[in-house]
């Protein structure tokens, strides 16, 4: 079922909030210790919620858009009261006083929280291998990864354990890991949905974002966390777009321009899914050109100074003093030391020293000097490509779903995995990965819609377009 039928079945009263729950509770019992999705399964207080949204609509209430829905959260955010890991030694034992306005807003819209899912430790990666607690595996071939960082959220709803999850995405983070395993994930506008209790990696480019099994559940969830939140400076004035409105548009008449930059080194099946997506989109009556934004190249290069020197930045609050882990030493600025040494695994430390060094005396302007520079080159680029265009298509990743440790000792490649989405968090534009067949090897395909600043309600009718074109439904792997 998909979120959007359980909704509507537990307000009516047609099936129980609890009875939802225990479903998806036995599947996650059945598969997680195979797949590792979670870090925390909160199957006691679950229950307690989804028994309250009973009473209510028992007493003819109506408990919101996702009455009964089973969510599952990033542990990168804050719940009160439960830990919230980011899938870090560092913050062990920490439980956070106050929960994130994402988790409130889905509690709002009547949302039964199960459980905080598994991440690149403070989403660094892009194949939850970073994880201090043990990847993440793909539902789809277990062998595989799932994608980064959000990868538990991913799998979750791959594997038919939650039908809606919440990641975040810094340089891909939603949209990687989603396309990996055939599900959709989306990027928001940056300021769109407020970030107050997301643990901060790179602050200029950290957004919140659905991840679904479909897309009118993804835009059911984004209307539900969008909006403006005075507790976040960043946010932007105004409501939710009525994504779920358009999904049914169509494209008559809509411009899409093929990203010619990102298609460039990726793999040949997976660019292959990319055109016939362009063609569908063409019958469907899009006028469809190839469209170049020539900056998107430095992209990688750029997020490599600018996401690590905001993290080196960020995860300075991490001595040992205020949150979690702290290692017993004679003085402080050993305690420091080792409480770091001990508690960060050696991606975060790798991005710490590279932020660092970025942000250097002598360095600065070289390094995240020149990064801002470039950021602003893509900027200017993206938006002579949309005065051409209404939106923007490209591969999500340049593979599908990769070996368990095929690029777990190479940081570049691994890093290569965002080459297509990167360019989007850059310039704080949505963008949308939507399951497209599959590759060679039969796992799942994604394609990417690039749209404007605030844009997200004509990606959404691509997507919605898009997802009915699909030439191979996406595989299902769960129950
Ligand atoms: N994989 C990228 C990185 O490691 C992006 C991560 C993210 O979006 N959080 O930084």
């Amino acid at each position: 079922m998909s979120a959007q039928q359980i909704a509507s079945a537990v307000r009516s009263g047609r099936r129980s909030a609890a009875d939802v729950l225990d479903e998806h509770l036995e599947r996650i019992e059945a598969r997680e210790p195979e797949l590792h999705a979670f870090n925390l399964v909160m199957s006691g207080q679950a229950r307690s919620a989804a028994a309250e949204l009973d009473r209510r609509v028992a007493a003819g209430e109506d408990p919101g858009p996702l009455a009964g829905v089973p969510v599952a959260l990033k542990d990168n955010l804050c719940t009160r009261g439960v830990p919230t890991t980011c899938s870090s030694r560092i913050l062990e034992g920490w439980r956070p006083p106050y929960d994130a306005t994402v988790v409130e807003r889905v509690r709002d819209a009547g949302a039964v929280v199960v459980g905080k899912t598994n991440l690149d430790e403070f989403a660094m990666g892009s194949s939850t291998e970073n994880s201090a607690f043990g990847p993440t595996r793909n539902p789809h071939d277990p062998s595989r990864v799932p994608g980064g960082s959000s990868g538990g959220s991913a799998a979750a709803v791959a594997a038919g354990f939650v039908p809606l999850a919440l990641g975040s995405d810094t340089g891909g983070s939603i949209r990687q890991p989603a396309a990996l395993c055939g599900v959709v994930g989306m990027k928001p506008t940056y300021g769109l949905v407020s970030r107050y209790g997301l643990v901060a990696f790179a602050s200029s480019l950290d957004q919140i974002g659905p991840l679904a099994a479909d897309v009118a559940d993804a835009a059911l969830l984004l209307e539900a966390i969008a909006g403006h939140d005075p507790a976040d400076s960043t946010s932007l004035p105004g409501g939710a777009p009525p994504v779920s409105q358009a999904l049914d548009g169509g494209v008559s008449g809509v411009r899409v321009g093929v990203l010619r930059e990102l298609t460039e080194g990726i793999d040949p099946d997976v660019l292959k899914r990319m055109r016939e997506a362009a063609d569908a989109l063409a019958d469907a009556g899009a006028e469809v050109e190839e469209v170049s934004v020539p900056a998107t190249v430095y992209g990688l290069s750029a997020y490599y100074l600018i996401a690590p020197a905001e993290a080196s930045s960020n995860l300075a609050r991490y001595d040992g003093v205020r949150y979690g882990l702290r290692e017993p030493a004679p003085d402080v600025t050993t305690m420091y030391s080792r409480t770091r040494a001990r508690g960060f695994g050696a991606e975060v430390k790798r991005r710490v020293m590279l932020g660092t060094y970025a942000l250097s005396a002598g360095y600065y302007d070289a390094y995240y000097g020149q990064a801002q520079r470039v950021r602003t080159l893509i900027i200017q680029d993206f938006a002579s490509a949309y005065e051409r265009v209404d939106v923007l298509l490209a591969p999500t990743a340049p593979t599908t779903a990769f070996a368990v440790g095929a690029k777990a000792e190479n940081p570049l490649a691994m890093y290569l995995s965002d080459v297509c989405t990167i360019p989007s968090n850059l310039a704080g534009h949505p963008a949308m990965s939507i399951p497209f067949g599959t590759g060679d090897d039969g796992l799942p395909v994604g394609v990417q819609v690039l749209a404007p600043a605030l844009g997200e309600e004509a990606m959404f009718r691509v997507a919605g377009t898009l997802e009915r074109a699909a030439p191979v439904p996406a595989p299902a792997a769960g129950p």
